[in-house]
């Protein structure tokens, strides 16, 4: 086997979810590059692949320095699989600095691809596809979560979102004050025995979560703004002459800035337009 980097996606429930592509590669790595080795050593056991290899950790904290003695492997010409705990390494999970140093280090790298917990559950939601943004995981403070989903209030496109179980109710709250009406979904359990995906709005996902606590591993997934929502948003001078009338410039501007995540600039001249307007009249 070439030496190098092979980025291997695993599976995110169901075993059979790996490629035998994918299997080959693990099975014939010197190196396994992975997050946790207890994880990883039992998908071996599993697919019934040799433990008689190196296992190096690699986690956030510890990513440059793990990724020099990955390099080193792949230098010694040794090929070196990276996987993590469940389905495809480096979106919410370690490895793009790895990456990073390895492209820099001039070494080979190629990818399995295989499944990400993000794109099946959009193909399960019936939310728009075309444009999409994965924003990874929420914050579990109600300050930094209402501000992550204000940050993307006014985006045109399906918002995606990692989420865990003790935490979606609150998360559903949020939701609903911020993006209101909007179509939502929970995609949970994907290719596993109890696997669900809910779309409805937030108001009938809290009655039923309430009733059926949330289990498992899980995606939340929210429609973009409505054209009339984009008309409300967009009706920025009405807001401006508002909010202008009991607020100095820089307050307006930056509040409007971050609600609605709009270019700085441009918010500014409006506001500076309309207020020697009001000062004119
Ligand atoms: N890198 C992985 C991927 O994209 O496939 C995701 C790793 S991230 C640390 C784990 C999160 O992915 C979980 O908290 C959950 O939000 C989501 N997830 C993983 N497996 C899932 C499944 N079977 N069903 C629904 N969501 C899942």
């Amino acid at each position: 086997m070439k030496s190098g980097l092979y980025i291997v996606a695993t599976p995110i429930g169901n075993l059979g979810d790996i490629s035998p592509r994918a299997v080959e590669t693990l099975r014939q790595a010197d190196v396994i590059a992975c997050e946790d080795s207890r994880v990883t050593k039992k998908l071996f056991s599993l697919l019934g692949i040799s433990l008689q290899k190196k296992f190096i950790t690699l986690h956030d904290h510890n990513e440059e320095e793990q990724a020099q003695k990955i390099i080193d492997e792949v230098l010694a010409g040794h090929a070196v699989a990276q996987v993590s705990d469940a389905g495809s390494p480096l979106i919410s999970d370690p490895g793009y600095k790895l990456i990073k140093q390895c492209r820099e280090a001039g070494v080979f790298i190629t990818t399995l691809p295989g499944c990400c917990a993000l794109i099946s559950a959009l193909q399960l939601s019936g939310l728009p596809t075309n444009r999409f943004m994965f924003v990874g995981f929420i914050p579990n403070k109600d300050k930094a979560r209402a501000d992550l989903f204000k940050k993307y209030q006014s985006l045109d496109a399906t918002l995606i979102f990692y989420e865990t179980a003790p935490r979606l109710l609150k998360t559903l709250a949020a939701a609903q004050e911020i993006f209101g009406n909007r179509e939502m979904s929970v995609a949970r359990e994907i290719s596993k025995v109890y696997e669900e995906c809910l779309t409805a709005k937030a108001k009938d996902l809290i009655e039923h979560f309430k009733e059926n606590p949330p289990k498992g591993e899980m995606v939340f997934m929210v429609s973009p703004p409505s054209a009339e929502e984009e008309k409300t948003d967009l009706d920025l001078d009405s807001l401006l002459q508002e909010k202008l009338k009991t607020q100095s410039l820089k307050t307006v501007v930056k509040e409007l800035v971050d609600a609605y995540n709009l270019n700085k600039n441009e918010v500014y001249e409006k506001a500076l337009r309309i207020k020697n307007g009001n000062k004119l009249s």
